[in-house]
């Protein structure tokens, strides 16, 4: 299984050429490697897929569940697939908190994604509050629960299009990455409910000197990361610390 790392670019840069340099040079930087790298840009610069030649694919960070049709502002699974996008991240704790995104609503964009041939990073984590009511296991098993309510594995074409990126909500662009010995102890747990052959990253204020023990000591298969991600020299060495 290859480690799979991820860049989540949110709303970042402001310019297209901004974007195309960072772009550039994390493909440039990520020739050879062994991990997968995927990265997700705004819609805007997903165009760029076809300038990833074969080492970066490339992901959106949200997608609509319905086919077509009148919602205005929103984007298809579709649309995505024309573009060559090959990933979407799904339940990302930003479109929780700030665009009322429910578990139903991640079900539905899950089975809309697998359904179109999309590959899925299926994002959950506790929020501060939750951790500290010793809420976490219930938050945790409920979001996966619900999020893969009905995806039969038939559904996908195989494990490798569910990949579940374990990001507590708390360490989320704060700098207060979560200790390896916590993740570890979290990851064993999300691993109860899932195939054992899925991939589970680790996302929240990775940087590239926590990297490596995300994926040697705690166990994961790959990296979500956010502000990291946006500093090619920083993410390539990212990338690197993984192989
Ligand atoms: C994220 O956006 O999913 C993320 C983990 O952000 P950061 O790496 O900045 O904490």
């Amino acid at each position: 299984m290859k480690n799979l790392i991820v860049a989540n670019w949110k709303m970042n840069p402001s310019t297209q050429a901004e974007a195309k340099e960072i772009f550039d040079t994390i493909r440039d930087g990520a020739k050879g490697l062994k991990s997968e790298v995927v990265i997700c840009p705004p819609y805007v610069c997903l165009y760029a897929s076809s300038f990833g030649k074969g080492v970066v694919s490339m992901g959106a960070q949200n997608v609509h569940f319905e086919e077509k049709g009148a919602f205005t502002g929103e984007i298809s699974t579709a649309m995505l697939k024309d573009l060559g996008v090959e990933y979407v991240i799904i339940g990302h704790s930003e479109r929780r908190k700030y665009f009322g995104e429910t578990n139903e609503a991640v079900n539905k964009k899950i089975k809309a994604s697998l359904k179109a041939g999309l590959k899925i990073i299926f994002c959950i984590g506790e929020t501060e509050e939750e951790r500290n009511a010793g809420k976490k296991s219930e938050v945790l098993e409920g979001q996966i629960k619900n999020g893969l309510a009905g995806v039969g594995i038939a559904q996908a074409k195989s494990l490798e299009n569910i990949n579940i990126a374990y990001e507590p909500v708390w360490a989320i662009g704060t700098g207060n990455n979560c200790s390896v010995e916590e993740t570890k102890e979290s990851l064993d747990f999300i691993r109860k409910f899932i195939n054992p052959d899925m991939r589970i990253l680790y996302g929240g204020s990775v940087k590239s000197d926590n990297s490596a023990d995300y994926i040697k000591q705690a166990g994961a298969n790959g990296l979500l990361v956010g502000g990291a991600s946006l500093k090619p020299e920083e993410f390539i060495k990212i990338i690197k610390s993984a192989e």
